[in-house]
């Protein structure tokens, strides 16, 4: 099925692969967190083998080609078109990477028929004395699409981050944030007053207040909801009472994404698969959560036309 992925960390999509070419002893089995049953008892396990793994791989602009060139081919393969991806500021700059270099390697990665927007992930003190200098510059980087506000989400958020969102959107580039995920409605309903947001990374706890749900549906905020991602981390507690079905009966739109399929072990079209088999989503309803990707693209009206065509087509060729 051709659709859009808008939620995606490219450090946590390390193919598995890498990770053998560096050390195949240590990595010769699949890690134990990919089998489904898997949960991590707190969000700082999870950082913790992310970072381990993805510490070892990323280490130059060239390394972030690579891993980025099988990354946007693998999506390709799972029909993928379009793709969100972002990269962690906190992995350049402990890395001592030139952000114009790596976003340059990465946006050259994109194989034909994909269109790749990278964003940069900024975590709530990412907006360091010492890294600030180079986000500002990311403002006028053209290989930058746009920013994300990620990572630890009880961390407090600092003033930064309002007054450099707006700048970011004067010049020319997308903003969204993680947000109730770690944290109840309250921070998405800042992340959407205060950062000027209309796109929210998770937002499932929105379903706590009814009054985020009316604000998000009033203002056309997307959510872009990875339900592997939120069984595993124990955001919610089974598939079977994941919110998502309340958000749209809500209302409020939303996208299906990995989030970090390195750690996860999800493919996309699994969790397509979950999202259908065990939240009782009909066909009807995934066409909806596809055409609403093509809708929040960051493209051009024809090549909007174009995605919405060749969904038709598979459409008919399906008999959906
Ligand atoms: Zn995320």
């Amino acid at each position: 099925m051709p659709k859009g992925e808008f939620h995606l960390h490219l450090e946590g999509s390390l193919p598995y692969s890498l990770l053998r070419e560096i050390d195949p002893v240590t990595y010769a089995e699949l890690p134990p967190f990919w089998h489904r049953d898997y949960r991590f008892p707190s969000f700082a396990d999870f950082d913790r083998e992310l970072l381990a793994m993805a510490g070892l791989w990323f280490t130059s602009p060239e390394r972030y080609h690579r891993a980025a060139k099988a990354i946007f081919d693998d999506a390709r393969e799972q029909g993928v078109r379009y793709l969100e991806t972002s990269i962690a500021s906190g992995c350049l700059e402990f890395g001592g990477l030139d952000l114009f270099e790596v976003t340059a390697a990465v946006k050259s990665a994109a194989p034909e028929g994909l269109t790749v927007r990278l964003f940069m992930g900024i975590h709530h003190s990412g907006y360091s004395e010492g890294y600030a200098p180079a986000l500002e510059e990311g403002l006028n980087c053209p290989h930058l699409d746009g920013f994300d506000i990620h990572g630890n989400e009880p961390d407090p958020l600092g003033d930064w981050a309002a007054d450099f969102y707006r700048r970011a959107r004067e010049a020319g580039k997308f903003t969204k944030c993680h947000a109730g995920e770690f944290m109840g409605p309250e921070f998405i309903d800042r992340a959407v007053n205060e950062l000027g947001v209309t796109r929210i990374e998770h937002g499932v706890r929105a379903v706590e207040s009814e009054g985020t749900m009316i604000l998000l549906a009033d203002r056309n905020v997307t959510l872009d909801v990875c339900p592997v991602s939120n069984i595993k981390l124990q955001v919610v507690p089974s598939f079977a009472g994941h919110p998502l079905r309340r958000l749209i009966d809500g209302g409020i739109r939303c996208t299906i994404n990995r989030d970090d399929p390195l750690i996860f072990g999800s493919t996309l079209e699994e969790e397509y698969h979950l999202v259908q088999e065990e939240m009782g989503l009909s066909d009807g309803e995934i066409l909806d959560l596809v055409r609403n990707g093509f809708d929040i693209a960051l493209v051009d009206g024809e090549e909007k036309k174009k995605y919405r065509k060749e969904l038709d087509d598979f459409i008919l060729r399906h008999g959906l």
